[in-house]
């Protein structure tokens, strides 16, 4: 037994699927401690958009802190929140129509600023109940839990899903059902039951869920449903945004205005801690000291953050980029379900945010660990854990791109022979 099996906790989840121990990685790749090199299609479940070390973010960390810049500030003004804060107004929110938004900084994870956006919808609507969809995923403590689906996130600890509604997501009947249209019978039924909703939280393209991918159109009338019945709409972009789908938020080309935006993994760009919960500055009612933490803003995640947008997104160079790659990935996909299995297997997903949904679970884990077996790092999702992952870095080269798909393409005629 080894130090991690003797000391860790049984919860351990990827270190099953690839059993190495890993020294270094830079850009696409991790190097085990066998110097055995793996081309990564899990980036840290999309924290890691930019690569591994990204020289320019690395360069900027280590100029701050041989400055004795400070580390941990609470909420206090500190020169690197400045700047974050200056950068993300103008590089990000104000060409997105987005000028009259305020960031909340909300603590370490993902999930605390699930917690926030819903706390505060509570707040400021005076109602209890959220809408969350099917297959959604937002994080696992307490509130947040409660809006994602999945039966076993939520385990035998008996957390109870009180004060969130489930409804269909896009997609979830085939075409045969308009959700849109069943939400809204539901809502204006009082036959129905369902409290009157403060806010609806979904993500554009669901990680977690399977990459089941929300239409620009059901967004724009999920958008209308929520101003019809006096709804918050919260669009959950932990996973989705900062460029994964090819624009920096996911819902960008759909011409939808969400209330409210949630924001983590990939903020940092370095695989720092950071979240934020960006809102309408109207809804920003806390009464200081309402919603407290204590990592609320790690001065070294606003470096890098910082240095990121700057590098990335002052133009729309990285964009084009991501969208040529998620191209090229997607044709490979199509040409793998159509040679390996066309009744079978399906493309799923948006921009680099994509994968092979197979029949099973079994499927998905034996391509998986093929892969793995040949060196690419990759992970499933879906309720059934029946969908085959790629979330590499967007910087990833051509090369390795292609490199990696060759290898899913060998595992999937491996695991379907
Ligand atoms: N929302 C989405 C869409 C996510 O993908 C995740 C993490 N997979 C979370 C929320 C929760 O983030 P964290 O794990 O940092 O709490």
């Amino acid at each position: 037994m080894n130090i991690f099996e003797q000391n860790e906790s049984a919860i351990r989840s990827y270190c099953r699927s690839f059993p190495v121990v890993f020294k270094q990685a830079k850009g696409a790749e991790l190097v085990g401690r066998d110097d055995e090199r793996y081309i990564d299609f899990l980036a840290g479940a999309g924290t890691l958009n930019y690569g591994h070390n990204n020289p320019v973010l690395k360069q900027a960390l280590i100029k701050y802190i041989e400055s004795d810049g400070l580390t941990h500030g609470l909420d206090m003004h500190t020169d690197a929140k400045e700047s974050f804060l200056e950068v993300f107004k103008r590089i990000i929110l104000e060409p997105r129509g987005m000028g009259d938004c305020v960031v909340q900084f909300t603590g370490p994870t993902g999930s605390n600023s699930v917690e926030a956006a819903l706390k505060l919808a509570r707040k400021v609507k005076g109602r209890r109940n959220i809408i969350s969809f099917t297959n959604g995923f937002h994080g696992v403590t307490t509130g947040a839990l409660a809006c994602t689906g999945n039966q076993h996130h939520r385990g035998a600890a008996g957390v109870t899903l009180g004060d969130v509604t489930r409804m269909p997501f896009d997609g979830y009947m085939g075409d045969k059902m308009n959700t849109l249209a069943y939400m809204d019978k539901l809502l204006s039924d009082p036959s129905s039951g369902i409290d009157h909703p403060a806010a609806v939280i979904v993500e554009t393209v669901q990680g977690e869920g399977g990459l089941n991918v929300a239409s620009a159109d059901w967004m724009r009338r999920l958008e209308r449903l929520c101003r019809k019945h006096d709804m918050l709409l919260i669009v959950d972009d932990i996973q989705a945004g900062c460029g994964r789908t090819g624009s920096f938020f996911s819902f960008e080309e759909m011409g939808i205005k969400p209330d409210m935006v949630t924001l983590s993994k990939s903020l940092s760009g370095y695989g720092l801690p950071l979240a934020v919960l960006v809102l309408r500055k109207e809804l920003d009612q806390w009464e200081p000291g309402e919603h407290n933490g204590t990592f609320r803003g790690n001065n070294h995640a606003f470096i890098t953050a910082t240095a990121a947008i700057e590098s990335f997104w002052s133009d729309t160079r990285f964009a084009q980029e991501v969208q040529r790659k998620a191209k090229l990935v997607r044709e490979r996909l199509q040409s793998i379900v159509q040679r390996q299995g066309p009744n079978s297997l399906r493309v799923k997903g948006r921009g680099l945010m994509i994968g092979i949904e197979c029949p099973d679970g079994d499927l998905a884990a034996s391509v998986c660990s093929r892969a793995f077996a040949r060196n690419l790092v990759i992970e499933t999702s879906g309720a059934h854990s029946q969908v085959v992952k790629c979330l590499c870095p967007l910087t990833i080269t051509d090369e390795q791109l292609n490199s990696a798909l060759d290898i899913l393409e060998g595992a999937f005629a491996g695991a379907m022979a």
